[in-house]
């Protein structure tokens, strides 16, 4: 199966300040060993991130650039890979195609995986941006509690999202432990 994480508040820390470069750049604890349980369970990984700190002029491409490759090596180094990485540099102002909500980044994903469409995946958020991504790109959407997605389960609850089915859980651990669990996948 493939899965779609979202990056600052999925696998890394976050607390609404821009991460810029790799010393800022920490994981969640247990979210490096859970990209690579997934790999090790026969799953493909891709990262559908909006990083407008590039348009901002927060950080540079080498720096997001220095900030994956401390990503990838980490999960490699627990066994796993990352097969894709799509990233959207622009600013909200830009009116971009890839910025999320908008599903740019999953058709790029799509793309690399020579796929006709991502019915079946699985896309892993804590933005309702990540939800309405996943939702309008065919995609199950699950939310995690970690960076924003407290934040977004309460406002979920007030607003759903039409049509969707989120699941929720604490962390990406939890939900690798669910999925890797579950019957019928
Ligand atoms: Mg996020
Ligand atoms: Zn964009």
């Amino acid at each position: 199966m493939l899965i779609i994480l979202d990056r600052d508040g999925v696998i890394n820390q976050y607390d609404g300040n821009y991460i810029c470069s790799a010393d800022e750049w920490q994981p969640i604890p247990g979210s490096v060993e859970a990209v690579a349980r997934l790999c090790n369970a026969g799953h493909r990984i891709a990262i559908a991130t909006n990083q407008s700190g590039i348009a901002r002029g927060y950080y540079d491409t080498d720096a997001l650039d220095t900030m994956h490759e401390k990503l990838e090596r980490l999960v490699e180094a627990e066994g796993g890979c990352i097969d894709f990485i799509a990233y959207c540099p622009h600013h909200p102002d830009d009116h971009c195609h890839c910025r999320k909500p908008l599903t740019g980044l999953l058709d790029q994903i799509r793309r690399h995986f020579h796929l006709d469409s991502l019915e079946g995946a699985i896309m892993v958020g804590d933005s309702r941006k990540d939800l309405e991504a996943a939702h309008s790109g065919k995609c199950q959407p699950i939310l995690v509690r970690t960076g924003n997605g407290l934040d977004t389960e309460r406002h979920l609850d007030a607003r759903p999202i039409p049509g969707a089915r989120v699941a929720i859980y604490n962390n990406l651990s939890e939900f690798t432990d669910a999925l890797l669990s579950a019957e019928g996948w």
